[in-house]
């Protein structure tokens, strides 16, 4: 199996296990303005995330420098003018992130605070979106990684779309793990990053735009590094050319990690693969014991939360430890006012790898009897 070369796999949703191939990518250096890199490699990778997007026409791509903050941050900063409100339908960190974001950029908004368990009721929403005719746009997180949950996003951007609002999707942690038609859905911008679904390493984001809207946004970013307009301009222009040093060998990867999205069987042959993980796992996890932080009717195939057991011996960190001992690295728990932990099933990682999982989890029960305590080495 690719990934065996890995001391461990990574379970964390991003980065994450990537494959011997693409690591294999990056074991050349690369010229940012030669041809070799740019014309063939980013103007490709553009446009296959457009094709993965969508099969409407009048959408682009700008892959922009930094982690998937930075392309949320430049998108918004760059979007909405200095007279556009933005109301932020926030149910986890990253929701949150989004309206501290705007919040930094003195953009104005509305946060809807939702806590981290529950869904945005869209009688509400259409509520709020008749109540502050100021608001322009509307920002919403797709799978929030925060509990693993999946947000109703074709009734969302329903709504939105009726009420003449700009639709922002954080799709970080689904874009390439869950088939979505943004142009049928009427999302205007769609944003994500290289070391989640598409199973790249970390170095860049992307922005899917509505093509129409982008370009009229002009003159209205916060930021010199981070104006999507300027970026999408530079790459149109010069075919493919980023304005400042671009991540080379992240992208190599990324090419490299489009290829073989493809040969997996596209988007649905992945999000069979993660679905197929995901239920894997929570079957083993509540034979095990383990209960999950979501009703299974909100969960994604990406990441889940599960409730910490609340024997008293029981400690995170050394069960991490002893997991990670045995090839595997879990997550901590990110909702505030629950104990969990998250194991997410995105990046190279197959239904025989859950199955090891779920007898290594066995093993590292640490807590659960003494026979297991000294039974196990850690
Ligand atoms: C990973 C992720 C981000 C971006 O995180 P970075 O650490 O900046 O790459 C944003 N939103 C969601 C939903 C995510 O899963």
């Amino acid at each position: 199996m690719a990934n065996s070369e890995n001391q461990y796999l990574l379970l964390t949703p991003g980065p994450l296990t990537t494959t011997r191939t693409v690591r294999e990518a990056m074991l050349q250096d690369w010229c940012t303005w030669d041809d070799d890199y740019n014309v063939d490699v980013v103007q490709q990778i553009r446009q296959q995330l457009v094709e993965i997007a969508t099969s409407h026409s009048g959408y682009t791509s700008v892959l922009m420098q930094g982690s998937g903050t930075a392309s949320v941050e430049a998108t918004l900063g760059s979007v909405i003018p200095a007279d556009g409100k933005l109301l932020v339908i926030n149910n986890g960190a990253y929701g949150a992130r989004i309206a501290q974001i705007a919040q930094v950029l003195n953009i104005p908004h509305q946060n809807w605070d939702l806590g981290e368990i529950s869904q945005p009721d869209l009688n509400v929403l259409d509520q709020r979106l008749r109540d502050d005719s100021d608001i322009t746009h509307v920002a919403m997180v797709h799978c929030e990684t925060t509990t693993g949950m999946l947000n109703p996003v074709e009734s969302v951007a329903q709504r939105v779309k009726a009420a003449g609002k700009v639709m922002i999707l954080d799709a970080m942690s689904s874009f390439g793990g869950i088939p979505m038609d943004i142009g049928a859905l009427g999302i205007d911008f769609l944003i994500s990053s290289a070391n989640k679904c598409i199973q790249g390493v970390p170095g860049f984001g992307f922005v899917i735009a509505r093509s129409a809207l982008l370009a009229g946004c002009q003159g209205r970013a916060r930021s010199v590094s981070l104006d999507l307009y300027d970026q999408w301009q530079c790459m149109e222009v010069n075919h493919g050319k980023w304005r400042f040093t671009s991540p080379t060998h992240t992208v190599r990867a990324f090419a490299q990690a489009l290829t073989e999205l493809a040969q997996e069987g596209g988007v649905s042959a992945r999000h069979q693969r993660y679905h197929t993980n995901q239920t894997m796992l929570v079957a083993g996890m509540q034979k095990l014991g383990f209960s999950c932080l979501l009703d299974e009717a909100l969960h994604s195939p990406i990441i889940t939360s599960f409730y910490s057991p609340e024997s008293p011996s029981y400690n995170f960190k050394r069960f991490y430890d002893r997991l990670k001992a045995r090839g595997f690295v879990i997550y901590p728990g990110k909702v505030s006012d629950a104990d969990c932990f998250r194991i997410g099933n995105i990046g190279d990682v197959h239904p025989v790898d859950i199955e090891r999982l779920l007898k290594a989890i066995a093993d590292s029960m640490y807590w659960t009897t003494e026979a297991a305590e000294t039974g196990v080495q850690a």
